[in-house]
């Protein structure tokens, strides 16, 4: 089967008459819930609309190699702006939570007399219910969360100020618990999540976050890090639990609190003072699914404040400004209603508050997870308006030592599932295959240097969130040095082990349709052509030290030792009225996929050194040898005189 062939779009080309009215209705009562029914949305964010197998989950795996920047997806982004509004903070609390005003915010907004604000406290009734308890009826042995309402009135007793603040209650748990102090085998983790953001997304539009986890950090990106499930709920259960899919059915109104091991209680148990804030209570990870949690589930937690937000309509009445955003509506799913509160992007207002937490437990142990609902799910080109937020929440993190004992994540559940981008190659790998970067501690990494060099090696391995929570239970175990065999009746394996290059998505814990693997089939090119193939590599390889280097001699192919054909992973299921949605009329577009990709072993002289490449063969003849490039033999003393790290493989020195 060609590759045209195979990813071919899967609607038949005569469809049964009876087929089409019923999907007509289907459609027509699809989109009348989307619009009427609040919550609808939920429902029909977690129905894919394009279903594909692959035949060979049980094979080892080629990982999918793509250009962030390719020219046929590249139309789907764009810049985009803050949809918040424009206005200072008017009010803020001081280092000890006191409720200050801040007078030149006042004097900008134009204000020439004096504001009287009051604060309501926000209590947590249930998973959706929050009450607000004014500041002079508040009960000091009652539990608040970490937010109030502020609301400001003028002389004349109009409303004219009205948002929410946020903070860390740190002495509320302190009080509680004894929490113990980092230890060089006890280390902070500190989780920032966003929800629907791929590898490849990541690169387009976290180019300077990712340029400081990786050049200031020591940040490991992993390149094969793909989604076990659909949608979030079942890929944060893995990541957070181990625990294999389950019928989403049977969590259906149920609370998670006994279903689930949350390994934040394990860390809990472990002296770790805990966290987990997500902002989004519209679209949730958990609440869609199940009804939450009975009892909050961490130290602090932030969703009754996401609760609050939806539940306040914020506003600023000022001579100068003039601004109000109604409480959430679900039936106006506009952005600023799912990305803002008031002056603020909701994202902000999360490292901010994580930012509170570390501040406010410095050396202790902490175990965080942000999770950032809103900021890319429903249009991923808002991810780019936190590049600079994130980039300066780590550098601060960092230069103000909160990272010296502390391992951070920053990962995704899985890439956009929404956006037309995935109807293209290339958005479908990116959907299966989300961020995620790792970077140690300093001490860590000298202590064990093994552990970094597994983490590095593991970058171009597959991996799935079931590693990710394996690497959890190390970090919580003090485990560090990786030196026996993973228990292989577990799914998946710690990071901090070094993951074999025949693993399979089986191995992993992915299931079939969402394998991203690549198999290889017989070359099917002449010699001419392979030569052809080899010398393009050379040229790429002489191209990364030419010029700069020129104590590196200039590689010759000796020959091609081998090369197989790349067979693409997709193939489309088998057609059922339920793999059809209107979603999918929606989206579909025309699919033309004529390029073929191979894989190649080649020696080059003087030096004998061998090279594995992967390359694009265009329909126009092009071809296109990707940028990842290996040294497949040892190169030993060959490489005497460059200093940088990365040529020391391809340099040959004369
Ligand atoms: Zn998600």
């Amino acid at each position: 089967m060609s590759l045209h062939e195979c990813i071919r779009e899967k609607i038949p080309a005569e469809m049964p008459n009876r087929k089409i009215k019923s999907l007509m209705y289907v459609s027509f009562f699809a989109m009348f819930t989307y619009v009427m029914v609040p919550g609808a949305i939920d429902f029909f964010k977690v129905v894919p609309h394009d279903i594909f197998i692959i035949d060979y989950n049980e094979t080892s795996c080629v990982l999918p190699k793509h250009d962030p920047f390719d020219s046929s997806i590249i139309k789907y982004f764009y810049d985009v702006d803050s949809p918040c509004d424009k206005f200072p903070d008017i009010v803020y609390l001081d280092n000890d939570l006191q409720l200050q005003t801040n007078t030149s915010a006042v004097k900008e907004a134009g204000w020439r007399q004096h504001l009287t604000c009051e604060r309501e406290y926000i209590q947590r009734i249930n998973e959706k219910t929050v009450v607000f308890v004014p500041e002079k009826s508040a009960s000091s042995s009652s539990v608040y969360s970490d937010c109030s309402k502020i609301s400001c009135h003028d002389q004349s007793s109009s409303l004219v100020y009205q948002q929410l603040v946020f903070h860390t209650d740190s002495e509320r748990v302190l009080k509680s618990k004894q929490i113990k102090e980092e230890t060089t085998d006890s280390p902070s983790v500190v989780i920032v999540g966003i929800d629907s953001v791929s590898q490849l997304a990541a690169k387009r539009l976290l180019p300077k976050t990712l340029h400081y986890l990786t050049h200031s950090l020591g940040a490991h990106i992993f390149n094969g890090y793909t989604k076990v499930a659909e949608n979030t709920f079942p890929n944060l259960i893995s990541l957070l639990s181990g625990q294999k899919e389950k019928l989403e059915a049977l969590f259906r109104d149920k609370y998670l609190d006994d279903m689930v091991s949350f390994i934040w209680k394990n860390f809990s148990g472990k002296g770790y003072v805990t966290m987990y804030a997500e902002e989004q209570p519209v679209s949730p990870s958990f609440t869609a699914v199940s009804k939450g949690f009975l009892h909050p589930p961490t130290d602090h937690y932030f969703f009754p404040c996401g609760v609050a937000m939806d539940n306040i309509k914020t506003l600023i009445h000022s001579p100068n400004y003039r601004h109000s955003s109604a409480a959430y509506n679900k039936l106006l799913l506009l952005k600023p209603f799912m990305f803002c509160h008031g002056n603020k992007a909701k994202h902000e207002i999360q490292i901010n508050y994580l930012k509170s937490f570390l501040s406010s437990y410095e050396s202790k142990r902490k175990f965080s997870l942000t999770w950032m609902a809103a900021l890319a799910h429903d249009d991923l080109n808002y991810l780019r308006l936190a590049d600079d937020q994130l980039r300066d929440f780590f550098d601060w993190s960092n230069k103000n030592g909160h990272f010296n004992n502390t391992i951070l994540i920053l990962l995704s559940d899985h890439g956009s599932n929404l956006n037309a981008i995935r109807n293209t190659v290339i958005g479908r790998v990116e959907e299966r295959m989300p961020l995620f970067a790792i970077a140690l501690p300093k001490y860590l990494k000298e202590k064990y240097p093994l552990l970094e060099r597994n983490l590095r090696h593991n970058t171009e391995r597959l991996t799935s969130h079931f590693d990710t929570y394996h690497t959890l239970v190390d970090i919580l175990d003090g485990r560090f040095c990786r030196s026996s065999e993973p228990d292989h009746r577990l799914i998946g394996r710690s990071l901090f082990s070094r993951i074999p290059s025949n693993r399979t998505c089986g191995d992993a814990g992915i299931r079939s349709e969402y394998c991203p693997c690549h198999k290889y089939d017989i070359v099917d090119v002449s010699e001419n052509k392979l030569t052809e193939f080899g010398e393009s590599v050379v040229q790429k390889i002489n191209s990364k030290f030419e010029s700069v280097y020129p104590r590196c001699m200039r590689l010759s192919l000796n020959k091609v030792e081998n090369s197989q054909k790349i067979v693409s992973n997709f193939i489309p299921a088998p057609w059922t009225e339920h793999s059809f949605t209107w979603y999918s009329i929606w989206h579909s577009e025309e699919r033309h996929i004529d390029s073929k990709q191979y894989r190649m072993l080649i020696s080059t002289t003087p030096g004998l050194a061998l090279f594995e490449s992967s390359l694009t063969l265009h329909p126009d003849g092009r071809i296109e040898v990707w940028d990842h490039i290996s040294r497949a033999n040892r190169y030993g003393n060959q490489s005497h005189c460059v200093d940088v790290v990365e040529l020391k493989p391809f340099c040959f020195c004369g």
